[in-house]
């Protein structure tokens, strides 16, 4: 069932996606070579506790850290950790959010550290690239499926590939509520998208093959290949118009 969010509800989600939109923003100057990955995740919690939020992702299925953390061919999930240290030319992800009031949100950027390689620059271009196609189908009248469909041909003419384990959602009361939103597949299925609904619409994108696997620590995802991923998600209320990108702050 895809709950249909109410006003006083949807301005809690507001509320706390825009420090999750902050905190991403800022990511941006702060990291750099020499950190650790463990050092990101401490900034994201004290960001997230200095609002009288609580981290999301700490704790949710058991995950011991408030940010996912994954590095160059780690797609998602990676746990932070203090001698995981980043050098230049890698790139980042950092998926996170924060909650109040019983609700959460949910984003996440690929960064680069210092100087990066042009494919690494293209791929994170089109992991954005593949949500803002997206969400022009993020809109009443349309089906899931066509932002699925959307993701799939933007990432896939700029070369490159689409993960297909791991899918965006609902978000809300919960990190994933209903729908499922795949990266990819056929346009026009699935549910019909209604005014009021909250997704985390997350292209999870690859260098090379889109196989992936599982790290023994059984967390982190990193591509069957070992070639580079990008991430780029951001929690979004459907409106009567164009939809509202609650976790994306200027
Ligand atoms: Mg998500």
């Amino acid at each position: 069932m895809i709950n249909i969010k109410s006003e006083w509800e949807l301005d809690i989600m507001r509320t706390c996606a825009h420090v999750t939109g902050e905190i991403l923003r800022d990511l941006a100057g702060y990291i750099e070579p020499g950190m650790s990955t463990l050092d990101i995740n401490q900034y994201v919690e004290n960001r997230i506790r200095k609002e009288k939020m609580t981290p999301s992702f700490l704790g949710l299925y058991d995950f011991p850290a408030s940010a996912c953390i994954s590095v160059n061919e780690e797609i998602v999930h990676g746990i932070p950790k203090a001698d995981r240290i980043l050098k230049e030319g890698d790139i980042v992800s950092v998926d996170t959010g924060a909650t109040w009031k019983g609700y959460v949100s949910d984003a996440a950027r690929t960064y680069p550290v210092g100087e990066v390689s042009q494919v690494a620059k293209d791929l994170m271009a089109a992991a954005e690239k593949g949500f803002f196609a997206a969400i022009e189908f993020a809109k009443p009248g349309y089906r899931v499926s066509d932002i699925s469909h959307a993701v799939q041909e933007t990432v896939e003419a700029e070369g490159f590939g689409i993960v297909r384990e791991l899918v965006g959602h609902g978000v809300g009361r919960v990190m994933h509520e209903d729908p499922q939103i795949p990266n990819y597949g056929r346009a026009g299925r699935g549910p019909r998208i209604a005014k009021g609904m909250v997704f985390a619409i997350e292209p999870m994108i690859t260098e090379g093959t889109y196989e992936v696997e599982v790290l023994d620590d059984e967390w982190t995802y990193v591509t069957a290949d070992r070639k580079m991923a990008a991430h780029y998600e951001n929690s979004v209320i459907i409106t009567d118009g164009e939809p509202e990108i609650i976790t994306l702050v200027k």
